[in-house]
């Protein structure tokens, strides 16, 4: 469905020159710095697949997802989506696919939400029975009801990310790119988001490749990991293959209401000590044989928790491990 050989880009950028005529000399010189975002890069994703891709800032993640989508156009190398290049057949391809940047909206800020989708419905050329048809649906599953009159601007974020992730799928694409949609969220909007994407993978077969920083989701959704670090894959597998290679290890900080006990001895061994300060323990336990929930569990044995802190997995880390 998803076909990418040697997918390569590099970004030029004008080198700058200092002094009062530093503009003007920068603007005439030639001299560029070439950046290479991605490195050359080969995979294919199946119908119905649900793929992580995750890596430290900057490793090449969005720039992929852009030149997926045809939103950038390669140095090199070829991008194939249901036969279909992204950039001779924008169009047609932009047809298949829903596309989401977490980090900024593709809504228009000052109009209410359903406006938005009035427009891009157009965009689509759908038909307007069909898009309320499909706007109820998606409605009902992300409940949009509660916002969709009122303007993009004055939307929390977990509200603004489910009315983006409604217009990535107004016009029913098979395909789903999603960079980052999670980001900023708290854990009840991630779970209700993790649920929906969960559903229209599951039970609509929709292909989904995913960005995200956040480790859960990853193992929450995906059967299949890519790990990207400077514009190089460093690994292609199953969670469950990148689990055994590299562990998965989790870090939870925990408050407690009261001083705890000195911590010699954790209720079970599955947990590690890593620091007590006061009221406040650092845990480490390995996913692979505890999950979070399941760590809290244990962890409560000790005393009332105020506070649970889930550190976000060390991306650096698990690069360093794999590369
Ligand atoms: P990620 O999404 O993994 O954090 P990106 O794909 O956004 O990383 O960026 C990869 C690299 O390419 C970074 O070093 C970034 O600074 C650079 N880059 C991205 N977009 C541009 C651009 N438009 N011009 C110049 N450099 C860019
Ligand atoms: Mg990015």
């Amino acid at each position: 469905m998803i076909q990418v050989t040697d997918l390569q880009k590099q970004f030029k950028t004008l080198r700058k020159k200092e002094g009062a005529a530093g503009g003007l000399r920068t603007l005439l010189s030639r001299d560029y710095q070439v950046k290479e975002a991605v490195g050359g890069i080969s995979f294919a994703i199946e119908p119905g697949e649900f793929v992580g891709y995750i890596g430290p800032n900057g490793a090449g993640k969005s720039t992929t997802i852009k030149m997926l989508a045809g939103i950038l156009h390669p140095t090199s190398g070829t991008v194939s989506i249901c036969g279909m290049s992204p950039h001779r057949e924008r169009r047609r391809v932009t047809r298949r696919l829903g596309v989401l940047f977490g980090q900024r909206t593709g809504l228009w800020w000052d109009l209410p939400v359903k406006d938005s989708y009035d427009i891009l419905a157009a965009m689509y050329g759908q038909d307007n029975r069909v898009k309320e048809t499909r706007l109820a649906q998606l409605s009902e599953l992300l409940a949009l009801g509660e916002f969709i009159d009122t303007p993009v601007r004055k939307l929390s974020l977990g509200q603004r990310m489910r009315a983006d992730i409604a217009a990535a799928l107004l016009h029913d694409p098979d395909i789903l790119f999603l960079d980052e949609p999670t980001i900023g969220l708290d854990m009840i909007a991630k779970r209700s988001i993790r649920n929906f994407l969960k559903q229209i993978n599951c039970e609509l077969g929709k292909t989904i490749l995913l960005t995200t920083h956040d480790m859960d989701d990853i193992e929450q959704l995906c059967k299949r990991v890519m790990v990207i670090n400077h514009g190089k894959l460093g690994f292609d597998g199953s969670i469950d293959r990148l689990r055994s290679r590299i562990g998965l290890p989790t870090k939870i900080r925990v408050c407690y209401a009261s001083q705890v006990p000195p911590c010699g001895s954790l209720p079970d061994t599955r947990l590690q000590l890593i620091s007590q300060e006061g009221r406040t323990l650092t845990i480490s336990c390995n996913r692979e044989e505890l999950s979070a929930m399941e760590a809290l569990r244990l962890l409560e044995q000790l005393g009332i928790i105020e506070d649970v802190h889930m550190e976000e997995p060390d991306f650096e880390d698990i690069v360093h491990q794999i590369y």
